[in-house]
């Protein structure tokens, strides 16, 4: 955790925060601060800016805050992610939080097992924890928007155009023979495939939908790491 993320009902007062649970625990173990010391600290959705310890016991930790900084600017970048095994997703989200990306469809595909739709991991609590880890870790305050589509087809035909935007869309496929184009810097739409890949007729609808097939050579990746190494290219 390099920044503690905060929340508007963790303001005891103006400019002083009380916190219990996991953020104490954090502070008391790893960072080991006393009073005095200063952390880096964030709003949710906000700013960000120093915290310093008042006090820290076993019951809560106790802050004086100082807010003001902007928090770092997202990537220009849309995720559209076959939805993964569950184990896999919460890796992943934390991961594209801490990337910076700002907004992530999850979607169905063929090869998608039925059972993941049912993972309590795909809870809001659950998915908007994994952000918070993950913002947490890169030190950002802005979680990632998420949406999620049952439905291949209608998601793809009917929605994706107007959700995508502006922008390149390139579809991350092994074996495409086009390499992934590098430094793109405007805004991208990004398609990452599920663990057994697209099948034909899903490619043919993203195709359909504008996105060009890219590849990162010929070594099969993990969703995860395709997802840091595509990133890593773009941007
Ligand atoms: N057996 C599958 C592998 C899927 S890997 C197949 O052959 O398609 C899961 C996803 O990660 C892929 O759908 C793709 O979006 C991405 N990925 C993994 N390795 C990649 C590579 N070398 N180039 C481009 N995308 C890759």
């Amino acid at each position: 955790m390099n920044l503690l993320l905060l929340l508007p009902e963790d303001f005891v007062a103006e400019g002083r925060a009380r916190l219990t649970g996991r953020r104490l625990q954090h502070v008391r173990e790893v960072h080991r601060a006393g009073p005095g010391d200063e952390l880096k600290v964030g709003l949710l959705g906000g700013s960000m800016g120093r915290g310093r310890v008042l006090g820290l016991d076993e019951e809560a930790l106790e802050l004086e805050v100082e807010l003001g900084e902007p928090p770092p600017p997202k990537l220009p970048l849309n995720l559209l992610l076959a939805l993964p095994r569950p184990k896999v997703l919460n890796r992943v989200l934390a991961s594209a939080a801490s990337l910076g990306v700002a907004r992530i469809v999850l979607v169905n595909a063929w090869r998608v097992e039925k059972a993941y739709w049912k993972s309590p991991r795909l809870d809001p609590e659950n998915t908007r924890a994994q952000f918070v880890l993950g913002l947490e870790q890169a030190r950002d305050t802005v979680l990632p928007e998420l949406r999620l589509a049952r439905l291949f087809r209608p998601f793809a035909e009917e929605e994706l155009d107007g959700w995508a935007g502006e922008g390149l869309r390139l579809l991350a496929h092994p074996g495409a023979g086009e390499p992934c184009p590098r430094a793109v810097e405007g805004p991208c739409t990004l398609a990452i495939g599920p663990e057994g890949g697209w099948i034909g007729a899903e490619l043919d609808s993203l195709v359909r939908a504008g996105f060009r097939t890219v590849d990162l050579g010929p070594r099969i990746l993990r969703v995860e790491t395709a997802l840091a190494a595509l990133v890593g290219r773009l941007y």
